[in-house]
Parts: C-alpha cells; sequence; structure tokens
C-alpha cells in the first residue's frame, strides 16, 4: 500500500516500548505523526512472544519511506541489549539487532525517557532550552537530563534514572531491588498497588502521595544539577490533570530552601501523550544526522 509523509520529507520509524503498551508511528523530519497504532504489551514470560508482536506492530506501518528506526525503551539497558524492569520477558533482550536484521534501515535505541528529552529538545518546549528535564511517570518512572545543553549519558548511558531516587527511606518494595524508590511510590503500577485499582481511578488521596513523593524526587534533581524546568509525560503524569502537576511543582519548590531551586516549573511536555513516539523520532533523525 502506498503512503506519504508530508512533502519529500525523510520519514523515521518511531517506536516506543514501556510495560503497558507498544506505540509504533510513522513521523516526519518536521515532527508530524504521520501514522501511529500500539497494543498492550504482551504478558508473557516468552521474549520472541514480545518481539512477535512488535514486529507485527511495525508491519502496520510499514512504509518505504522511512530513512531510519528510533526505539524509546524502558531501562536500563547497554549498547547491544535491553532489560526494562517493566518487561520481565526481556533480560538482556538484543534489541537493536533483531530489529536491524528485520529492517532495511539503521536503527538507533535509547532509554525512553533519554528518546523523550531529546523529542522535547527538538520538537517541544525544550527548543532553545540548555537545561531541562523530561520524565515519563507511566507504568514506571524514568528521566532524560540535558545539563548545558547536552544529554547526559552517565557512565554505561543509564543517567536520568530519577525513579530510583529514594524518596522514603524503607518505604515500598521497588522492581530494582531497593526500597522506597521514587518509582515504588509514583508509577502506575505502585499506585495500582497502593490504591487495589488502576491508576486511572485514583483517589484524591492517592494523588496527593503521588505529587509529595514526584515532588521531592523532583526537587533533588533540581538542587543536584542546578536545573528548573521539568517536563513529564506517560499515562499517571497525563492522566492525573494539571492540578496535580501544579501539585507537583509546589512540593518541589517547598522540599529545599536553596535559592537557586525555588523556581521550579513543572509542566506537561508540549505534545502530551504524542512526546514519547516523537521522542523516539527524534532519536533516530539526531543519530542519523537528519
Ligand atoms: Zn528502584
Amino acid at each position: 500500500m502506498a503512503r506519504s509523509t508530508s512533502g519529500d520529507e525523510s520519514a523515521c520509524l518511531a517506536i516506543d516500548i514501556g510495560g503497558t503498551k507498544i506505540a509504533v508511528g510513522l513521523v516526519s523530519l518536521g515532527g508530524q505523526i504521520v501514522e501511529s497504532c500500539q497494543i498492550a504489551t504482551p504478558a508473557t514470560s516468552d521474549p520472541e512472544e514480545v518481539f512477535g508482536a512488535l514486529l507485527g506492530l511495525i508491519t502496520q506501518v510499514e512504509s518505504d519511506r522511512f530513512v531510519v528506526t528510533g526505539v524509546g525503551c524502558g531501562g536500563p539497558m547497554d549498547q547491544e541489549t535491553v532489560s526494562p524492569l517493566n518487561i520481565p520477558a526481556w533480560r538482556y533482550f538484543p534489541l537493536a539487532s533483531r530489529l536491524k536484521a528485520e529492517l532495511a534501515v539503521e536503527v538507533f535505541i535509547e532509554n525512553d525517557a533519554k528518546a523523550l528529552a531529546i523529542g522535547e529538545a527538538r520538537f517541544g518546549h525544550g527548543i532553545g532550552l540548555d537545561d531541562f528535564v523530561a520524565m515519563v511517570v507511566s507504568t514506571g518512572v524514568g528521566g532524560g537530563i540535558y545539563s548545558g545543553g547536552r544529554l547526559l549519558n552517565g557512565k554505561s548511558g543509564n543517567a536520568g534514572h530519577i525513579g530510583h531516587i529514594q524518596v522514603y527511606p524503607d518505604g515500598n518494595p521497588c522492581p530494582c531491588g531497593g526500597r522506597g524508590c521514587l518509582e515504588a511510590h509514583a508509577s502506575g503500577l505502585a499506585i495500582e498497588r497502593m490504591s487495589n485499582r488502576p491508576a486511572s481511578e485514583a483517589t484524591e488521596d492517592i494523588k496527593h502521595e503521588v505529587a509529595l513523593a514526584l515532588g521531592r524526587g523532583i526537587a533533588s534533581v533540581a538542587s543536584l544539577l542546578d536545573v528548573e524546568d521539568f517536563f513529564l509525560s506517560g499515562s499517571v503524569a497525563l492522566g492525573f490533570g494539571q492540578q496535580f502537576l501544579d501539585e507537583v511543582q509546589e512540593v518541589a519548590r517547598s522540599t529545599h530552601k536553596i535559592a537557586f531551586a525555588n523556581s521550579i516549573s513543572v509542566k506537561a511536555t508540549l505534545h502530551g501523550s504524542n512526546s514519547p513516539l516523537l521522542g523516539a523520532a527524534a532519536l533516530g533523525f539526531l543519530r542519523a544526522g537528519l
């Protein structure tokens, strides 16, 4: 089937892989999502079942117009493999080489929150900003950090794992094996565990608790890195609404009294629920030199 992108622009096959859903889209160089589709992440212990579901989704948007593939995936990961905490079937799964074997273009994989940050820098609120943090608050909690105009990678490429800042000593058990991590108090899975209902049906009390945890985590990052702009995406951050984001900002500003961290700004990513796919696309374009 013939498909076209806007004008003669190059397009990226953008893939966002999370613990709850996998989304695939075709994104133009200018940041238009030309087409997209998504499925629930298979609940399985079989790595091939997850990969097969991803390939099936890719065929739905397959196009001879994409010139590169960008993938945002839950962490942690290394240069060859991914081990998303919230996809237990994938432990050291060689996602990049497996996708390269299926697709006729280069494949670039990055932590989903770092990809979100790259997308925000290229298509969103991060345009013109040297210092900001993009965060995914959904099934898990992750972050991507721009400092001095550069994306922070860290020693093993996993910089920005904000979800594993401790916000409650001896708090809830975390998928990482620790306790009291931000992810163990603010992720969709944590909210389900705390309230015995889906995060989308969280009570005001639970939202308040989550805002406290997120605000604390953000305050620590702001103090450490001298950064004030935080852009949040993900089903929890977006689904809980503006009042929730305002409360997170209030907590973040009042946690520490250090002067440069008093003007922390917390808002939704510019393109809301489209931001993760745009991030994956921005990653692909960036790494391909486009
Ligand atoms: Zn943790």
